[in-house]
């Protein structure tokens, strides 16, 4: 008996005449992203996707834990599918559904003909196939009002399906929508999560990471790349370029006035942060930066930063709670990696005590103390790039 998977579209049935070319992108992340998993057939027709694998032995677990991941998915079950005759449907439904009986006290069906052909109507199959399940499996009372297993048979044009439960997706609208964004990435709680976000919104990601080594240990970059490989299950493949910083944040430490590091320093990783978004197309940055959550994010510190910025900063989180944000990061695995300790760029020479309410003149009185922008130049033309 062969399980298919069948995928109900989400919020992209709502894009008009942009919807031909949402689905197609779903199709394609589907494919993409269950290649690791085996060979299948992705079929988009009436509404749903039908996911087909090609050979028997393949990991349908493994398959629609890595559905339940992909943005564009509102919804989707895990079937069977049965020859269009009301007798096949019949004894297919109680051979698939047979370790769901196991633990099942009420249940009901209902059924769904989008096929007008099929000589049955929709309450006529239900009865049909309610009746024999009920025989096959006495100890499960048949309930139609409060049914701990709703089964349910869909009639399509290509096949019946049969399914018992329909399972969450990930929501959002496919990844590569919504156009291609840069992600500054630290090994914290907060950037995994911001990265997350905006990709289920559809956009793809670049990922840069600023790494001040000896300051920042070679482990530490390593648990930013784990960070995105969480992240990219969800989001699908990106690069991630590394950024050598150390230079710029001793030139800091050694030419400006202690109060200013952070915001200088926070400049200087939107600027390059910015070049190789360009570099890559990406129209905007994306920071995990919340409202009020260090001195560096303030308004008034934000306003500074952005005053370098040419392109949209997205900060998603900017108006979510700490307790909010972890929930997210162990909903996709990414806290466990988050809190193991190691350095950040940001947590070295950082001042006793920043300024909250920084002027941008006087910021920018005491970056110009620097020779920034040949060091800003080095640090690009010397990433290191990763692919995730
Ligand atoms: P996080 O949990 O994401 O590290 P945080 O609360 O520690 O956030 P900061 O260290 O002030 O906050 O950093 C704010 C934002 O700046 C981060 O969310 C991230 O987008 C960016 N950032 C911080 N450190 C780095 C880094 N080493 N490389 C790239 N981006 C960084
Ligand atoms: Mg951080």
């Amino acid at each position: 008996m062969k399980e298919v998977i069948l995928i109900k579209l989400g919020e992209i049935v709502l894009k008009g005449l942009n919807r031909k070319n949402f689905e197609d992108r779903l199709v394609k992340s589907i494919k993409h992203r269950l290649h690791k998993t085996g060979s299948f057939k992705v079929k988009n027709s009436q509404s749903i996707i039908t996911v087909t694998p090609v050979f028997e032995d393949i990991d349908m677990d493994e398959a629609a834990e890595c559905i339940s991941k992909i943005f564009g998915i509102a919804a989707f079950s895990r079937a069977c599918a049965a020859e269009k005759d009301i007798e096949a449907i019949k004894q297919t439904a109680r051979d698939y559904l047979q370790e769901t009986f196991l633990s099942t006290s009420s249940f009901k069906v209902e059924a769904k003909r989008s096929d007008k052909k099929f000589p049955l109507t929709s309450p006529q199959i239900a009865a049909e196939v309610g009746g024999y399940l009920s025989d096959c499996f006495p100890d499960a009372a048949v309930d139609v009002h409060n049914p701990e297993t709703v089964v349910t048979v869909e009639i399509r044009d290509d096949a019946a399906y049969i399914h018992a439960g329909v399972i969450r997706g990930a929501g959002g609208i496919p990844v590569g929508t919504g156009g291609k964004a840069a992600v500054l990435i630290s090994g914290g709680i907060d950037s995994p999560v911001a990265a997350y976000m905006m990709a289920k919104r559809g956009i793809e990601l670049t990922a840069v990471h600023f790494a001040s080594p000896p300051y920042t240990s070679e482990r530490a970059e390593e648990k930013v790349r784990e960070l995105l490989e969480k992240v990219s299950a969800y989001s699908g493949k990106m690069t991630m370029y590394t950024v050598p910083f150390t230079r710029l944040q001793e030139e800091i430490r050694d030419k400006c006035h202690e109060e200013y590091f952070t915001i200088i320093m926070r400049r200087f990783m939107m600027t390059i942060a910015e070049k190789i978004a360009r570099q890559n197309d990406c129209q905007a940055l994306i920071t995990g930066e919340s409202l009020g959550q260090v001195a560096s994010q303030t308004i008034g510190a934000i306003a500074c930063t952005d005053a370098v910025c040419h392109m949209p900063v997205f900060r998603p989180l900017i108006g979510m709670d700490k307790e909010e944000i972890i929930g997210i990061s162990r909903k996709i695995d990414t806290f466990d990696i988050s809190i193991q300790p190691y350095e950040d760029c940001c947590t070295v020479f950082t001042p006793k005590h920043p300024r909250t309410r920084p002027v941008l003149k006087n910021v920018i009185v005491e970056q110009n103390k620097i020779d920034f922008e040949p060091l800003i130049e080095e640090a690009v033309e010397n990433v290191k790039i990763t692919e995730i």
